[in-house]
């Protein structure tokens, strides 16, 4: 069975002194209070916290994963990191094709696909981010955008490396706006992303991948949403710079 996952996007926050303490919390909630040996935490914490971040992960019971990475192996990249270096840090996922970076950034599902093969090669797991914009949805068009992103980014995989992979759904004009996608609106792309893979790797690989939401998730309506048979846990922005809503949510299967 696939597992349930709660990772944490802090993007672009906290000082040093706050990461740490924001650490330190999740730790503390896990002392409190018992995750299901089922759900996995993932805490994905701007890169210079990486490192304090994985030091503490070997003591709790989380894993760790960076924001971003490059799409080249390495050499003559100025500022960007790449996933040889995610590896030596022994890293276990990295997200990729957030909505922010496509937007800013000009991430392609083209940049998306290479970074997918890069994470791979270098035995991280990628988490790669899905979702349309708000005129697409008001146009109709979520399904077709989605099926464009996923089969772009990721269907030049083999079956053994699609294992490897978490999707999350995450509609953009829910990312960050307190607006939450309604539980059905949810379940509904999740199992067409699900349909997808089915039809494209089978229906033992389609069962195996973990599916998540993400888009203004907090405490108050993770459970409806995690209750859909097709929604396998959540990608967290805003909520996971709390400790206490992080792990309220993570609690919420
Ligand atoms: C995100 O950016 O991945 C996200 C889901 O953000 P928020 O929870 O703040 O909407």
């Amino acid at each position: 069975m696939r597992k349930h996952i709660v990772a944490g996007n802090w993007k672009m926050n906290c000082t040093f002194n706050e990461a740490d303490d924001l650490i330190n919390g999740i730790m503390e909630q896990l002392e409190q209070k018992e995750l299901p040996r089922d759900t996995k935490l993932i805490v994905c914490p701007p890169f210079p916290y990486l490192e304090m971040t994985t030091d503490y992960a070997n003591d709790s019971y989380f894993m760790v994963g960076a924001q971003n990475v490059s799409d080249q192996e390495k050499g003559a990249y100025t500022g960007e990191v790449s996933a040889e270096m995610l590896e030596s840090m022994e890293l276990d996922y990295c997200i990729v094709g957030h909505s922010e970076r496509r937007a800013y950034y000009g991430e392609t599902n083209k940049t998306v696909a290479a970074k997918v093969d890069q994470l791979l090669k270098h035995g991280l797991k990628p988490i790669v981010c899905v979702g349309e914009v708000l005129e697409e949805r008001e146009a109709n068009r979520q399904f077709e955008v989605v099926k464009q992103q996923v089969e772009e980014g990721l269907f030049h995989l083999s079956a053994e490396q699609m294992k490897e992979v978490v999707i999350a759904y995450e509609p953009v004009w829910a990312i960050g706006t307190g607006k939450t996608a309604t539980p059905e609106q949810a379940q509904e792309i999740h199992h067409y992303i699900r349909t997808l893979l089915t039809e494209k790797y089978g229906k033992e690989l389609a069962e195996e991948i973990s599916i998540l939401y993400g888009g203004s998730c907090k405490p108050s309506n993770a459970k409806e949403l995690f209750a859909n048979t097709d929604v396998d846990g959540g990608l967290i922005g805003g909520a996971s710079l709390k400790a206490e809503d992080f792990i309220a949510i993570a609690l919420s299967f």
